[in-house]
């Protein structure tokens, strides 16, 4: 892979900021929907790596016949009531949108229907998350559910990815430090979202060799393995390999572990059934 190919700069729609970033992935930030159609046309299938829009609910999105092979991502609030989304559901079910939600216990339940209605959904697992019960209940009916349905992310990138050390589910959200570069209208890069909300930024897209990408990725990279580096904690957990937290706090129990190991074995127990059935 070239290594301009390796990372991602997550870009508000700018003519500029598309030509300066021209040879590398992007990730679009529209404004609003009516942009989808010049994000296409200005960025080529190749670099586009999706084009993210944010919104509140699910309720009042309409995906046109000829968005439905585009990477759109949805971050979303919630669903919303899904008696409002029956209207849209002709476009949303096998287009390739997918939909993210806060990992809230009304959210789970919703991914749960859209997935039984074929719409691509997501739950945005973070480090505040916690109705972990309500997960697990999710990811067995998703891993073991006989009905057929659309994957839940993150449950399908890790089946997929678990085994590969360098796959992180944070991928999905384009949140991975070191890989995706997140820029504000005038340029500005930084290394995470949270990091350009603060303004705390690393450089500017006008001078790309400032940005030092390669040792930003290093960087990050040993940064990620700083938990496994001690034997207590993350290090001692089974579930590391899936977790893309890994923030135990050393004396007090990770509230993660549980559903994390959940998604360890559902993992494992996909592959084993994909191996049978060769
Ligand atoms: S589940 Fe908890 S202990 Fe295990 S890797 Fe994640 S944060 Fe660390």
């Amino acid at each position: 892979m070239k290594s301009e190919m390796k990372y991602v700069f997550v870009i508000p729609f700018k003519k500029e900021l598309v030509e300066k970033t021209r040879g590398f992935k992007v990730a679009v930030r529209a404004a609003e929907a009516g942009e989808i159609d010049r994000i296409s046309a200005s960025v080529s299938p190749k670099a586009l790596h999706c084009i993210e829009l944010v919104g509140e609910s699910l309720a009042g999105v309409e995906i046109k016949k000829e968005w439905r092979k585009l990477p759109l991502v949805f971050r979303l609030e919630k669903a919303g009531p899904l008696l409002d989304i029956i209207p849209s559901l002709p476009g949303l079910s096998g287009s390739m949108a997918r939909f993210y939600f806060p990992a809230t216990r009304e959210n789970i339940t919703s991914a749960r229907v859209l997935s039984s209605l074929m719409v691509k959904t997501g739950l945005l697992i973070g480090e505040e998350t916690s109705e972990w019960e309500a997960l697990e209940d999710l990811l067995a009916y998703d891993s073991c559910g006989k009905v057929a349905h659309s994957a839940v992310e993150p449950f399908l990138r890790v089946y997929t990815g678990y085994k590969s050390l360098h796959d992180g589910y944070d991928e999905l959200y384009l949140d991975r430090e070191g890989v995706f570069f997140h820029c504000d209208e005038s340029g500005n890069v930084a290394l995470s979202r949270e990091a350009l909300r603060k303004k705390d930024c690393i450089g500017s897209l006008d001078d790309l060799p400032g940005l030092d990408l390669d040792g930003r990725a290093l960087a990050a990279r040993v940064e990620r393995r700083l938990p496994l580096a001690k034997f207590e904690g993350c290090a001692v957990c089974r579930a590391w390999r899936v977790c893309a937290v890994r923030k135990s706090e050393k004396d007090r129990p990770c509230p993660r572990k549980k559903f994390m190991t959940a998604l360890l074995e559902a993992a494992e127990e996909v592959n084993r059934n994909a191996d049978d059935n060769i």
